[in-house]
């Protein structure tokens, strides 16, 4: 319920109850209007022109639910869809020990572990593209855990696969039930929730700096960083007062840049005018 004795309207017009697209779906549109971001083998190779473990923290994303975890964006997404099945049979998040690990974190980790620690700048939790999953007293799950038999079940439809070389007795590497990799092909099934092209809505900072949010048959142009900042605050506040039907928006550092050119296709994309 919407309160009842709000005595103005919002200043603009209410958020639908819409599908966002997230930012990495807006990264992959970006790529394929733009040139070759994700090539060849997605998830194993390096991306972003990075290097291992020294990916900018502003180009990752937080896992919603951790309060200290991160991982590469498309991976996130397909995250946080997986663990909405997860919740539904298990009745909690998935319990995460470790996401993105940069490259001094991989020194110690490899000082702590010897052997069962990746040599410092191979490890998939350096691409920010690997977990750690634990039960929810933050033990790392082993092979005969109810969450590794569903993760095996489950996760590959979402992109998370136990990597070949964590299986057990493989002479790959070291036994680890507990490490997970994306593998980047998940592209935003199975989940009933996706919505379907035609009823996206998207924000994304345009070159000169603009938050704009488009939708079908229209967009919103915000004058500046605060008015978005403000209108944000707005649907949160509407959203404490139970207002389901508002989607979270994406906190202002995590707007999207993009190209006048993804732009323009972007609001093609989602039937939004672009002047
Ligand atoms: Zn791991």
């Amino acid at each position: 319920m919407l309160p009842s004795t709000a005595d103005e309207p919002p200043r603009r017009a209410p958020i639908s109850r819409r599908g966002f697209l997230t930012a990495s779906a807006i990264a992959a549109i970006a790529a394929s209007v733009g040139g070759s971001l994700l090539e060849g083998d997605v998830a194993h190779a390096a991306w972003g022109g990075y290097s291992n473990g020294n990916i900018p923290t502003s180009v990752l994303e937080p896992i919603p639910w951790d309060t200290v975890r991160i991982l590469r964006r498309d991976a996130c997404a397909a995250l946080v869809t997986l663990n909405e099945a997860f919740r539904s049979s298990f009745g909690h998040n998935i319990t995460i020990n470790d996401g993105y690990r940069d490259y001094d974190e991989q020194v110690r980790a490899k000082k702590k572990y010897g052997d069962k620690a990746a040599e410092p700048g191979t490890s998939n939790h350096g691409w920010a593209i690997a977990i750690d999953v634990a039960n929810t007293s933050r033990v790392q799950i082993g092979y005969s855990h109810p969450i590794y038999l569903w993760l095996k079940a489950h996760g590959p439809a979402y992109g998370w696969i136990h990597p070949q070389w964590a299986e057990p007795g493989d002479p790959g590497g070291p036994d680890e039930a507990w490490h997970w990799e994306f593998n980047g092909t998940f592209t935003g099934g199975p989940s009933p929730a996706q919505p379907e092209v035609g009823s996206m809505e998207a924000i994304v900072k345009v070159p000169s700096g603009v938050i704009v949010h488009l939708r079908y048959g229209g967009k919103t142009d915000f004058g500046s960083q605060q008015q978005y900042n403000d209108f944000r605050m707005q649907v949160n506040t509407l959203r404490q007062y139970g207002a389901t039907d508002l989607l979270p928006l994406p906190e202002l550092s995590a707007v999207p840049g993009v190209t006048w050119e993804t732009f323009t296709f972007l609001a093609q994309y989602i039937g939004a005018p672009t002047a």
